[in-house]
């Protein structure tokens, strides 16, 4: 039979129906352990009931206007993200492609502002920021852009966590006018840079007068043990893009900026017809409210910290798992050859996990998961790596 889908997913073969916290329900009621949060998206866990009331009480009273009119629930949401990031203003798109499409585009305009015809943005090897043209063409897999050419032009490409890299990418070309980057890289097997690492492309970016650029769109609302993963370094980027977990699960993006980077945008230049809307910044709203509520942030730190203490535990005794790490709820376990069938094992024990850059386990459980379901996670997955690669 053929589905009318596109087939531009390898899908598995289960379909849930409902969710609570850290579980799901199949159509036939049975439990899973959600380890993966839909890709970093569900921090507060599923059906939230904060999330639930204000899309309730938002849909009973309006869903829709539009951006050339003001937006009591968008201005909230505004003052929130800037307040919680020390940003000046956002911009409110659907998506991470499209948040991450708003950087690119500011970082020309700020280029053009300043006299440069090509602007160029430097961005990383094994990073990932969406599927749209501009955003592919900035991502650092080739797989993600086979197919798609002609990419987008004006992006140079340097190894992630190398400072030098960057320092000479700078010095070889004169149009340079941006950093992308992502504090921890997700999609491209959790890696983890060295500490200082933001810090010292805040100072190279500084000495050049170079916009940083973090795609937070996954370490962002919370993940890392942070709310924003740059405030583990004192630092503010000029400009940081959200989305994932902003709406737990309703569409919504933002790109926020802070000083000149948000002097750049004047009107006309930008924007975005379901950009910021009522509905989606109401679950915003709630989701903001509902991290700080239940001291969400902090316990990303410690369940973060108990779950790698867990699978340390279990796991350094086996050969074929070459490294363990993790920033808050990111956590990456990278074995010494492909697993992505785990994927599958895992799923017939009732627990959802991921498979990235080939030989990484991704796990990205949501902020609320509890201490037994942190038990059963950590039992069930290090029984199956290590009868895996026995
Ligand atoms: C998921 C992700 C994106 C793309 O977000 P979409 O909402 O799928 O467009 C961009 N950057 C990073 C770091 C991501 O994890």
């Amino acid at each position: 039979m053929t589905s009318p889908i596109m087939p531009t997913y390898n899908r598995l073969p289960v379909t849930f129906d409902r969710g609570e916290g850290a579980w799901l329900f199949d159509e036939n009621n049975t439990r899973y352990l959600d380890a993966l949060s839909g890709i970093a998206v569900c921090n507060l866990g599923h059906a939230h009931p904060a999330v639930h009331q204000a899309i309730c009480q938002q849909s009973a009273k309006l869903l829709h206007t539009s951006n050339i009119y003001r937006i009591a629930a968008q201005e909230r949401l505004a003052e929130l993200l800037t307040a919680a990031s020390g940003m000046d203003n956002v911009f409110f798109s659907n998506s991470g492609a499209e948040a991450n499409e708003a950087a690119i585009k500011l970082a020309r305009k700020y280029g053009h502002d300043k006299g440069i015809e090509k602007p160029a943005v430097i961005v990383m090897e094994k990073s990932f920021h969406g599927r749209t043209l501009a955003t592919l063409s900035a991502t650092g897999n080739s797989k993600i852009q086979q197919g798609f050419a002609p990419l987008v032009e004006g992006f140079v490409r340097v190894p992630y966590n190398n400072i030098a890299a960057i320092a000479a990418a700078i010095a070889d070309n004169a149009s340079i006018v941006a950093v992308l980057v992502e504090p921890v890289q997700g999609e491209g097997g959790v890696n983890i840079p060295a500490p200082d690492y933001l810090n010292q492309i805040r100072d190279l970016c500084d000495q050049h007068g170079l916009l940083m650029m973090l795609d937070e769109i996954q370490t962002g609302i919370g993940r890392t043990g942070q709310f924003f993963a740059f405030q583990h370094n004192g630092i503010l980027p000029d400009v940081c893009t959200l989305a994932k977990a902003l709406g737990n699960g309703v569409p919504i993006g933002a790109c926020l900026a802070h000083g000149k980077a948000g002097e750049v945008f004047q009107a006309g230049n930008h924007g975005s017809t379901f950009g910021g809307n009522p509905l989606a910044c109401s679950a915003a709203i709630a989701v903001l409210t509902t991290l700080a509520d239940e001291g969400l942030i902090a316990q990303a730190s410690l369940k973060g910290k108990a779950i790698y203490d867990g699978f340390v535990a279990r796991l350094q005794a086996n050969p074929q798992v070459l490294d363990i790490r993790h920033k808050g709820l990111m956590i990456g376990i990278e074995l010494a050859r492909p697993c992505a069938d785990l994927v599958k094992l895992a799923l017939a024990q009732q627990l959802l996990i991921n498979v990235t850059n080939d030989t990484t386990i991704r796990l990205l459980p949501p902020l609320v998961i509890d201490e037994q379901q942190i038990q059963l996670l950590v039992d069930t997955l290090s029984t199956l790596i290590n009868e895996f690669t026995a």
